[in-house]
């Protein structure tokens, strides 16, 4: 039996017309199975099932490339700085361990990709920790974490993460690097292995990824390795560099002076398959920018801005305008909670206008475009983050409706200015509805759950940071409240 053809009519469909997003108001969308055979106005054929979705956006599902996996702590240092005195850094004398059990490590896997897709996220990259981690990500956890993906009806870009190496801090705040070479050869034979194992199941929303912890982990012998088999699987590989002062320092330490995307050059790790988040030091110590901007254009590798998190660290794109006048493909992160794409496109205009200084450097439709097409293109994914015939059925609704919405002159504008992933009611995910009216549709928790026992596994995180951070001070050390506690006194 072929499957139903079903027509959904909004006020407005975000369409796509000569290689950009366009808007047909009262438009329509007619998809069978996973594709998109029409959008537009008037569709000429026969239809099974016709949906009325009213005064409603129906926009394409958005593409988060370094999305939350997991439950956020950056959050606990927000306003308990420095972060390395308040287990940012690991303390050198910590004896690694995991502090996750893997049942709720599994847990956390069900609820951040569950909240990616009531944000209407669509298709994502997900990013754990591996603060609380012995080592690396494991094989097994992440063949747990592509069974979720799949219950869930989500698209998503899955690897284990591994390192060579990491930063710990001693208690005067001098940072030591400590590799690891078998551990270090063992992550990268596991991230094969697990790519091999996931594109044998064969499920066409499943994809791996390579996702290697940060360049500053990395020695020699890992980069080496590490450009041989990107070269070797040519798929999207995510690593983290040029996003701190340290990783900059160090690596022109280690390595003659040289910038972060110039150690990445030398070790073949600059080329279209590389997803970069976040791009907020170019130029490394010496500060030549314009040699790094040419460097990455010329790769055809991705930025990936995480407008939210890189905010509350007090830092963004300085060179955003540099960065788009070079042709450098952009694409968005959550990265941290909330993982909320609206609030993303907001923080990256309003900050891209302040650290530019220019009004004019950012709009909402830019910001649009790079939590759609940009990540698209960054996957090498022309079916995704548009609404086109042949695209994948990846779709959103946000009703207009909503009084927190304000009045509406222009509806992207109204989303990117006023909108927040708790406005998104239906996600519908290569043609199945896999949220509706904020409700999990195939999930075994409720949201609610999910929610209660989010604050459990939480707590428990937390009860393990003395042992992690450097000098071991008590949890109400590390993690200040805002205010004084005042409790009752009892009698
Ligand atoms: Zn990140």
């Amino acid at each position: 039996m072929s499957d139903k053809v079903i027509r959904l009519r909004a006020a407005w469909v975000v369409g796509y017309q000569a290689g950009d997003h366009c808007l047909y108001a009262n438009g329509e969308v007619v998809y069978q199975g996973d594709r998109i055979l029409f959008v537009g106005h008037d569709y000429s054929g026969a239809v099974d099932e016709d949906n009325h979705l009213g005064n409603s956006v129906l926009a394409p599902g958005f593409i988060d490339l370094d999305a939350l996996g997991d439950l956020d702590t950056t959050v606990l240092a927000f306003d308990n700085q420095p972060g390395w005195k308040t287990g940012r850094i690991v303390a050198q004398d910590w004896q690694r361990r995991d502090l996750y059990s893997r049942e709720q490590l599994n847990f956390a896997k069900h609820y951040a990709y569950g909240q990616l897709l009531l944000n209407g996220i669509t298709s994502f990259a997900p990013i754990t920790s591996i603060l609380y981690r012995a080592w690396a990500e494991e094989v097994d956890e992440y063949l747990y974490a592509a069974d979720v993906v799949e219950e869930l009806g989500a698209r998503a870009w899955l690897g284990p993460a591994f390192m060579a190496g990491y930063y710990a801090s001693d208690t005067l705040g001098q940072f030591h690097y400590i590799n690891n070479r078998d551990r270090a050869r063992q992550g990268l034979e596991d991230a094969v292995r697990f790519y091999e194992r996931l594109n044998a199941r064969g499920v066409p929303r499943l994809s791996g990824m390579l996702a290697p912890d940060r360049i500053e982990g990395g020695d020699d012998a890992w980069l080496h390795e590490l450009g041989a088999v990107v070269k070797s699987l040519s798929c999207p590989t995510r690593l983290h560099c040029c996003q701190s002062e340290l990783e900059v320092r160090e690596i022109a330490r280690r390595y003659q002076g040289r910038t972060s995307l110039e150690v990445l050059a030398q070790y073949g790790l600059l080329n279209a398959q590389m997803l970069l988040p976040h791009g907020q030091f170019l130029g490394g110590v010496a500060g030549d920018v314009s040699e790094d901007i040419a460097r990455l254009a010329d790769s055809g590798a991705t930025l990936v801005a995480c407008p939210l998190v890189s905010g509350r660290h007090g830092k963004y794109l300085e060179h955003y305008k540099s960065i788009r006048a070079a042709g450098i493909n952009l694409a968005l992160g959550t990265d941290t909670w909330p993982s909320d794409m609206f609030t993303n496109m907001q923080m990256g205009v309003v900050l891209t206008r302040v650290v530019t200084g220019d009004v004019q450097a950012a709009s909402a439709a830019d910001y649009y475009r790079m939590a759609t097409l940009g990540g698209a293109k960054a996957l090498g994914r022309e079916d995704l983050g548009r609404l086109a015939p042949g695209c994948q059925a990846d779709m959103i609704v946000i009703s207009l409706d909503q009084p927190a919405l304000g009045q509406i002159f222009d509806p992207i504008t109204a989303l990117v200015l006023n909108g927040n992933g708790r406005d998104v009611q239906t996600v519908i995910v290569a043609g199945k509805t896999v949220v509706r009216d904020r409700e999990l549709v195939n999930s075994r928790y409720s949201v609610a759950e999910l929610h209660q026992q989010s604050q459990q596994v939480f707590n428990h995180i937390i009860s393990t940071y003395p042992e992690r951070t450097v000098g071991h001070p008590p949890v109400s050390e590390i993690v200040k409240p805002a205010f004084n506690i005042v409790t009752r006194e009892e009698p």
